[in-house]
């Protein structure tokens, strides 16, 4: 087994992106190196689901323009001059990252829905005056149940990011721009249905797995030059590990896992099929708050949480 390693990446990266993801457009996004180098890639555990069936339409294509008609000057992009720019509003704007590390905070993050669990989750996040971050993909529900279910996200309050439109790590794996193409859908249908520009993602998998190393330095080079912020995770809840854990061993676990972390991003899974996750929430979130842990959503002004290729 081998080992992972997690860092939160510097502050100066973020610059060096900032100037990266406008050389980046003035090359037509063609894996504009952004990012430095790394060694050897150490693979993080399995720890998503691989069931993810494709039953999608073809993806959006990137002729849209889900800025038209928007109204909403605060978002960057894309390229204006360049037609010839693929997924030209596949851009997000980069923010400076800060890293406090007296705050014990924990980042709750649900990625695979939204499902029939989503507002589920969202009563118990409400109930108890919480906030959390949702890796949205087009794999469950109808387009209006979904539309419907990134709206509540975002009216309550939480965070959408995005984990790709189908989950079919074949296919959104198979180059970068057809991992480009699936992200564009999922950007796209958000953004028509909120209006709001997603700017995290998380990768399927994570950012490098066994599904994606023969291109994940390419695929994260691409992202952070079109200033998308990607979140790994450092407590994973098992929810989607091959076994389906009981509702009091996902709390214990993921309780024990963050004690002994000032902060955690820690995963779970919103499917149709991870009530047990639902049904851990209140336990563990009560347990991490007499700990005197805060929850919080995660905002591209978070320093991220990466597995790291050594
Ligand atoms: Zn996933």
């Amino acid at each position: 087994m081998k080992k992972i390693t997690c860092t939160f990446r510097s502050g100066i990266l973020s610059l060096v992106l900032a100037a990266a993801m406008l050389l980046a457009a003035l090359t037509a996004c063609s894996g504009t190196t952004v990012r430095e180098a790394n060694g050897s890639v150490s693979l993080p555990p399995e720890a998503e689901s691989s069931a993810a069936a494709d039953a999608s339409p073809d993806p959006a294509d990137g002729s849209g323009d889900p800025a038209e008609g928007s109204g909403d000057q605060s978002v960057p992009p894309a390229v204006e001059a360049d037609s010839d720019e693929p997924y030209p509003n596949l851009y997000a704007r980069q923010e400076e990252k800060t890293d406090d590390n007296t705050q014990k905070i924990i980042y709750l993050t649900f990625d695979d829905g939204p499902s029939e669990n989503t507002e589920k989750i969202l009563d118990t996040l409400d109930r108890y005056g919480i906030k959390a971050t949702f890796f949205v993909t087009g794999q469950y529900g109808t387009k209006e149940e979904r539309e419907t279910r990134y709206q509540k996200i975002l009216d309550s309050g939480n965070v959408i990011g995005l984990h790709t439109y189908s989950h079919n790590y074949d296919k959104i794996y198979a180059s970068t721009d057809a991992f480009l193409k699936d992200l564009n859908k999922i950007y796209t249908e958000v953004y028509e249905a909120t209006g709001f520009r997603a700017s995290l993602i998380r990768f399927p998998g994570g950012s490098v797995s066994q599904h994606n190393q023969h291109i994940c330095k390419e695929l994260i080079q691409e992202i952070e030059g079109r200033g998308f912020t990607y979140h790994d995770w450092a407590v994973s809840c098992g929810d989607a590990e091959g076994k389906q854990l009981s509702a009091s061993t996902i709390a214990e676990e993921t309780v024990k896992a963050c004690a002994d972390r000032t902060k955690s991003v820690v995963l779970f899974h919103d499917t149709p099929s991870q009530g047990e996750t639902v049904k851990a929430l209140p336990s563990l979130i009560e347990s991490l708050m007499s700990k005197g842990y805060e929850f919080r959503a995660l905002d591209p002004s978070v320093k991220p949480f990466h597995f790291v290729i050594e």
